[in-house]
């Protein structure tokens, strides 16, 4: 359908204008400029396994956008057919901009109605917690009750991380399936097509060694929605990636697939470092707030890195072999990054060793040179280390927490 011959642009801003009056009663003063913003979705295609969202915005948004003008979606698993069903796949995906910006949703298209609610509720939530201006992105589309009843599926969100693994084997008898979603990580654009592959094969590998069913997904999100432009809307250690995305993301996906994930586990022990930042994305009562025919549901929420390490130590010492912790070298782990030197001290001080992980050789001297830094700097300053020194390994102050996790390096024997 082209919504635009039916429902010329100009029209829509001339009664939006008009609703002025209303906006500001109901949510105070709303720049006039923002109602100029709007996304049109066009047209949906679809097949079993892809997903296809051709659509058109206003030049006011070319900045937050890549230019690219058709979201795709792809999963090996069933994907949904029901039009008003696929309306709220495409309205939760291109959501944030009609949550931070204010854009305006059109389309000939029904949008489902607990998906309409589900949104609606989540833009409130990021509203109140970013101090955001309230908008009302969805007033325009019209909605729907879609009756279709999916088959019930629990599942793990598997990206092959410390959090996604010791949830797996902690949730191995409560869930039939693990959902793995290739380009899940933030800088996209920097990911290698054998890292992407990698992560993939880890992911099969665990699924068939669970006898677990593996849906694998992917998505072109990132390369529809310029992250970086987003950021300056959440706190200045924050960001768009962080604050929001990734979780929204996980949610877009699991909405697109046509199963009721009762639920969809999401692991979670970054807790305290996304408050630290400001963000809210990674609290459960977030998370927890994606609920739609599926839900999404925090797991172990309140359980730390070190411990979810010491768990694997114990359970499955062979997964530190085909770990993947990094977001920054192009490899699954590195020796470099703040991420990747955390886990390693963690391993350590939990009991474990180098040699029995995936980590460079190198490792082991450059994180004697972090360590003697990290014991001179404000302990917030580095939030895995700090805990990697919590590990059972380590006992007494501080100080001698910092020199037995050094010894155990400088001796070899973590
Ligand atoms: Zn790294």
């Amino acid at each position: 359908m082209d919504f635009k011959k039916t429902f010329p642009v100009e029209k829509k801003i001339n009664i939006l204008e008009n609703l002025h009056d209303f906006f500001i009663n109901s949510f105070g003063p709303i720049h006039k400029e923002d109602f100029a913003m709007y996304i049109l979705l066009d047209k949906i295609t679809c097949t079993d396994t892809s997903l296809c969202f051709y659509f058109d915005y206003s030049d006011d948004l070319k900045p937050y956008l890549w230019g690219e003008k058709t979201l795709t979606i792809t999963s090996t698993y069933p994907l949904k057919r029901d039009e008003s069903a696929l309306a709220g796949v495409f309205c939760l995906a291109l959501a944030p901009l009609g949550w931070i910006l204010g854009a305006q949703f059109e389309s000939g298209y029904a949008i489902d109605n607990e998906v309409l609610s589900c949104i609606n509720r989540i833009g409130s939530i990021l509203s109140k917690n970013y101090s955001w201006k309230p908008t009302a992105p969805f007033i325009w589309m019209r909605s729907t009750t879609n009756n279709h009843t999916a088959k019930a599926v629990q599942a793990l969100f598997f990206s092959g991380g410390v959090d996604s693994l010791a949830s797996l084997y902690r949730l191995k008898n409560r869930i039939t399936c693990i959902l793995h979603l290739t380009n899940f990580d933030y800088e996209n654009v920097l990911l290698q097509q054998s890292q992407k592959e990698l992560s993939l094969i880890n992911a099969r590998m665990y699924a068939s060694q669970m006898k677990l069913d593996l849906i694998h997904c992917e998505t072109n999100l990132s390369s529809v929605i310029n992250h970086c432009a987003l950021d300056k809307w959440f706190p200045r250690d924050c960001s768009f990636w962080l604050g929001l995305q990734h979780v929204n993301h996980m949610a877009v996906v699991m909405n697109a697939i046509d199963a009721s994930f009762s639920p969809l586990y999401v692991s979670g022990s970054l807790d305290p470092l996304h408050k630290k930042i400001g963000s809210c994305a990674s609290s459960s009562s977030f998370i927890n707030s994606y609920m739609m025919d599926s839900r999404l549901e925090v797991f172990d929420e309140n359980v730390s890195r070190q411990k979810k390490v010491e768990f694997l130590i114990d359970t499955a010492p062979r997964v530190f072999k085909n770990l993947r912790v990094c977001y920054t070298s192009g490899d699954a782990v590195c020796s470099d990054c703040a991420k990747c030197q955390g886990t390693a001290l963690m391993i350590i001080a939990g009991g474990g060793h180098l040699a029995d992980t995936n980590f460079p050789h190198s490792i082991r001297e450059k994180l004697m040179v972090t360590l003697a830094k990290a014991s001179l700097v404000p302990p917030d300053r580095n939030m895995l280390i700090m805990q990697s020194l919590t590990g059972r390994m380590l006992k007494g102050t501080q100080k001698e927490r910092y020199i037995t996790l050094f010894d155990l390096l400088a001796n070899g024997k973590g």
